[in-house]
């Protein structure tokens, strides 16, 4: 009789263990060991935590996380096996992890007219430039190219992706199969978000799995104010809470991807 407590107590235990299957990433993996609001905003280094790819012979180290880069090259992998033998364009990488002080360079050629956008900034306001800026740039850390999941392919541009572009088969492709691999197309349509946010950019992919769970944090570090950006770079102030909604404002495709199936 002494012994059903002990066995039922085994088979608890045995529950607890084995019905514990973590659905998410854990804290300390989801930030890769770094500072929550460092990583959220791109306070960090490469290589830091991120392995670098690289997917062309003479291209540029890229840096990516270690689980993202896995999944990349795995779909880079398929796609080659699976498209027309007569196809020339590979999948390369244009753009991957960029840190804040890379995004404040951005941004700042972009506010002080150093880089010409499609209208001179001659005789602008501060608000105006910014909104000039925002149609494709991301705020200096609010960017999704801060987190190690997300990238630009091969031309920043939506012709080479559409109808007589060279990209034409492998976007169709990707719009067919990266979700099984855990990517989706953050800054889709704008009519699919609401009319919010950035242009559309069928260059920059997103690993669904981790950035999903990074964009509901860092939606929750700038509401409580662990994120702060005012003073940080030039117009900070000029883009407030607007910041949200760049952010926010994602492919409803990209939510439904928990996990990848591949
Ligand atoms: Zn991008």
């Amino acid at each position: 009789m002494l012994r059903s407590p002990y066995i039922t107590l085994l088979f608890v235990s045995l529950f607890l263990v084995c019905g514990e299957k973590p659905l998410k990433t854990s804290q300390t993996d989801l930030y890769l060991g770094l500072d929550k609001t460092s990583y959220l905003t791109g306070k960090f280094n490469s290589p830091g935590p991120l392995a670098p790819v690289i997917l062309e012979e003479t291209g540029k180290d890229h840096f990516l996380r270690p689980d993202v880069k896995k999944a990349l090259l795995q779909m880079v992998n398929d796609f080659e096996d699976s498209k027309p033998s007569t196809y020339k364009q590979h999948i390369f990488l244009v753009s991957s992890f960029r840190n804040f002080s890379h995004q404040k360079g951005i941004w700042e050629s972009k506010y002080t007219g150093k880089k010409v956008m499609r209208v001179p900034i001659k005789g602008k306001s501060p608000e105006e430039i910014t909104n000039l800026i925002l149609e494709f740039s991301s705020a200096p850390g609010t960017s999704r190219h801060h987190w190690g999941t997300d990238f630009d392919i091969n031309a920043l541009d939506n012709a080479y992706f559409e109808e007589n572009g060279k990209g034409k088969i492998l976007y169709d492709w990707l719009k067919q199969n990266a979700n099984k691999y855990g990517f989706c197309q953050p800054y889709s349509r704008l009519s699919t978000r609401n009319n919010k946010g950035y242009q559309e950019e069928k260059w920059h992919w997103s690993y669904a799995p981790i950035s999903n769970q990074l964009t509901k944090e860092w939606v929750k570090g700038f509401g409580s104010g662990e994120i702060q950006l005012a003073g940080s770079f030039l117009g900070a102030d000029v883009l407030g809470d607007r910041a949200l909604d760049f952010v926010r404002s994602i492919n409803p495709e990209c939510e439904k991807i928990q996990n990848p199936s591949l």
